[in-house]
């Protein structure tokens, strides 16, 4: 059921087919080098790409900006208070400011840090505290094909298995990505949710909860967890966020903005700690890296979050796009998560080798076929792991409609029509960083 009619729009276009090849080449055959007003329907990230409500625009222009004891900062803690269930809020720029105040303060060097799986910025802050860390996805997390309803769960067993190799004392923090990004947008259910509490209070851990898409993992777990059937989303979200000692969030993600983020924690001496840490890297206590404005914004988008008629809509949205790259043939990572759509690359290009990037050709293939963007995350951006090859199309919140999802339906269809053609590519330029190659490398096309 749609749940909004537009108040503001952006035109957008589809260069020639001429003009979308010449782009390509000039972009190197990476898309994150193409200017955004090249691309027709841009899924490379749902992280800040999202439409803000007319409640949100009027709350921006209400933004208090003062430096201390904002207005906008009060109505902030109140929205994380209601919605998530905590007293007390460091905000800061985005998540990985978030992360880099409560990491920054939990980690020192030599520690684990045990997740379901780490994001990308997670990874780094911790690895940046010199600490560990360690991944503990369940096993089904990467079969693209196993149809369970929680492959987002944290693994006891491989969590056990790396306290018992290197003790409890050296594992102070446990962290639960809801929903796991890093494993194809997969939620986590509640019944996870408090094993891994009862694990951390076992080795005596602070459990912490990466909470980017609580409302979106809270609508899977009133559809999929038997004991929450009847539940509504926002009494689950708190359920669930409850069990943790303290959130990190961006606000890019289900906060429904283009930027911000906070900590969130009832835990009076950690929330003394991280405040003087983010006047150090984010900015005073009640604004922390944010405008006033932001702040508002941000409030105000943390409850729409878990509305009911949003979060059918955003999670039904996704699902659609799915089911239907399948019914035109296109292989899909199964079942869909809240945010993306991840394609099996290696099935749909099984004629080009994991080391000829099948992720990046058909990446490529989506933007000269019909100006879409998504990313490619299998062996191009992440090397030296044996990650299936998938490209992501994620989703801007609330942006794109029915017609939109049509055409990159339809372009996808045409890009499988066409593969012989495509024989892959290899890298003509990277970056010292091999992590991060994906953002900034540049390919050519493997000759056949
Ligand atoms: C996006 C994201 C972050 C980092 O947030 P930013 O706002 O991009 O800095 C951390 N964890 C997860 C799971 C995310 O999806």
């Amino acid at each position: 059921m749609v749940a909004y009619k537009s108040k503001m729009v952006e035109q957008i276009s589809l260069p020639s087919s001429a003009q979308r090849e010449r782009n390509l080449e000039e972009a190197g055959y990476n898309v994150f080098n193409l200017a955004a007003e090249d691309v027709f329907i841009d899924l490379l990230t749902d992280s800040g790409t999202g439409t803000m409500s007319d409640d949100q625009w009027a709350a921006l222009i209400r933004g208090d900006e003062a430096y201390a004891g904002s207005r906008s900062f009060d109505r902030l803690e109140s929205a994380v208070a209601d919605v998530m269930g905590f007293e007390r809020v460091v905000p800061t720029h985005q998540g990985r400011g978030a992360e880099n105040v409560l990491y920054g303060t939990l980690l020192s060097e030599g520690d684990v840090a045990l997740n379901n799986t780490h994001f990308d910025t997670t990874r780094a802050h911790v690895a940046n505290q010199g600490a560990d860390p360690v991944d503990c996805p369940v096993s089904e997390a990467h079969d693209p094909e196993a149809d369970e309803p929680f492959k987002g769960n944290f693994s006891l067993d491989r969590a056990r298995s790396v306290v018992d190799e290197v003790g409890a004392e050296r594992v102070p923090l446990v962290i639960l990505t809801i929903t796991n990004n890093s494993a194809a947008g997969q939620p986590v259910s509640v019944a996870n949710t408090r094993r891994v509490r009862e694990f951390a209070d076992e080795i005596d851990a602070t459990f912490v909860i990466d909470a980017c898409r609580f409302a979106e993992n809270a609508a899977f777990v009133t559809r999929r967890e038997d004991e929450f059937a009847d539940a509504d989303v926002s009494s689950v979200a708190r359920e669930q966020l409850g069990y943790a000692d303290a959130v990190v969030m961006s606000g890019k993600k289900d906060g429904l903005v283009n930027v911000g983020g906070f900590v969130a924690t009832d835990d009076e001496d950690l929330f003394e700690e991280c405040k003087q840490r983010a006047i150090l890297y984010e900015g005073f206590p009640t604004y922390g890296g944010m405008a006033g404005r932001d702040l508002a914004a941000m409030a105000v988008g943390l409850r729409e979050a878990v509305d009911e008629a949003y979060v059918a809509d955003r999670i039904e949205g996704v699902r659609r796009l799915g089911s239907r790259l399948a019914e035109a043939g296109v292989p899909v990572y199964e079942p869909t998560g809240g945010h993306a759509v991840y394609l099996d690359a290696s099935a749909a290009f099984p004629h080009i080798p994991d080391e000829a990037f099948p992720g990046q050709a058909l990446v490529c293939e989506l933007y000269r076929e019909g100006g879409v963007r998504g990313v490619e995350l299998g062996s191009f951006a992440f090397p030296e792991t044996d990650r299936p090859e998938l490209v992501r199309l994620a989703v801007p919140r609330r942006t794109y409609h029915r017609e939109h999802f049509d055409h990159v339906v339809e372009t996808a269809a045409a890009a499988l029509e066409e593969r012989d053609a495509v024989s892959g590519y290899e890298i003509a330029s990277e970056p010292s960083v091999p992590e991060l190659r994906h953002f900034t490398a540049t390919l050519e096309p493997r000759s056949s």
